[in-house]
């Protein structure tokens, strides 16, 4: 069993005698220098988003270390130099409709979400604890455009499509086809693809062909469901 997300702010904005806004704006200090980031808008995003509360009471020390943290059920959460480099790579403007495949803990999605907004995040997670948990902890953020819910995001979410940017949190053999076929004329694609290290790939959907760029290795966990490994 998870502990339940509580939280107790002092008056002065500290948490547990740890000040997690100065941790925060230390964290985006040091991506920004270096040079996983390097757009305002996404260090201003992350500037925000408490990472703290989407992590179980215990866990919340660690929440400003560039490092993937346990979510529980096998699962992490990315790195923050991750979700920098692939909020990035998403070229995300306000009133995007963005789909995400492993929503965790709900932290990338947020990020996500303060940069798309007034538009909104639709994210779907494998585990269904891990969305009821995730669409709290973004309730207690105060991350209202996100929708979460639970199911095999390899399938896409069809009610919510098109959108303008896809991405995928884990990573999968190949693209799954429900995603291409989900995704907005002029639409970009940013998923982790192969065997570990996997490749970050961005595709973009331009003038019906597939435009394909390679930003490097990563690692995720695997996709699972019908389009996974197994
Ligand atoms: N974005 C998350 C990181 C999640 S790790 C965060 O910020 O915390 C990847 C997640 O993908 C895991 O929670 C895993 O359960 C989920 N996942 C794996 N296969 C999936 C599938 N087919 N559909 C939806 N989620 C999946």
């Amino acid at each position: 069993m998870k502990s339940p997300n509580k939280v107790s702010c002092a008056e002065d904005g500290t948490t547990q005698g740890i000040d997690f806004a100065a941790q925060r704006a230390k964290l985006v200090a040091t991506l920004l220098h270096d040079g996983h980031l390097r757009d305002p808008r996404v260090a201003e995003a992350m500037r925000i988003v408490p990472r703290e509360l989407f992590l179980d009471a215990e866990a919340r020390a660690r929440a400003y270390e560039d490092h993937p943290l346990s979510i529980g059920w096998g699962q992490t959460m990315s790195a923050p130099h991750m979700v920098a480099i692939m909020c990035e790579a998403l070229e995300l403007v306000p009133g995007h409709r963005v789909l995400e495949v492993g929503t965790g803990s709900g932290y990338h999605a947020a990020v996500v979400a303060k940069l798309v907004d007034p538009g909104s995040v639709t994210t779907i997670e494998y585990h269904a604890a891990l969305a009821r948990w995730a669409q709290e902890n973004l309730r207690q953020a105060g991350v209202l455009n996100v929708r979460a819910l639970a199911g095999d995001g390899g399938r896409g979410v069809p009610d919510d499509a098109p959108y303008d940017r896809i991405y995928l949190t884990c990573s999968a053999p190949r693209i799954p086809g429900p995603l291409r076929s989900q995704l907005a004329p002029g639409g970009i694609l940013v998923a982790p693809i192969g065997e570990l290290p996997s490749r970050l790939l961005r595709l973009r959907f331009v003038q019906d062909e597939w435009v394909e760029e390679d930003l490097g290795p990563c690692a995720f966990v695997p996709l699972r469901g019908e389009f996974g490994v197994e």
